[in-house]
């Protein structure tokens, strides 16, 4: 008689395990496609090659060297943008 009782529990666990893995591969997608995106060159229209994007302030050499657009102060900003939104 504890079968019924017992299979529950089983089949409730399961889906649980399951919803958690989808979770975390849902997390680690997330960071990995942050991360790519962190490091792939930034390219737009409008980019000067010289000067920030947004504030037209002159960008630092290791931010051109690393390929950015925007000066740490502006990307920070668009990263907590995007945090909000996320
Ligand atoms: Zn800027």
């Amino acid at each position: 008689m504890i079968s019924t009782s017992y299979d529950e529990n089983e089949r409730t666990a399961d889906v649980i395990d399951i919803a958690s893995r989808n979770e975390i591969a849902h997390t680690n997608a997330l960071i990995n496609a942050r991360r790519d995106a962190a490091n792939k060159p930034q390219i737009h229209p409008d980019f000067d090659g010289k000067t920030c994007l947004d504030c037209g302030e002159d960008m630092p050499v290791e931010r051109l060297a690393a390929h950015r657009i925007r000066c740490t102060h502006c990307e920070s900003i668009i990263e907590k943008r995007n945090q909000m939104h996320a």
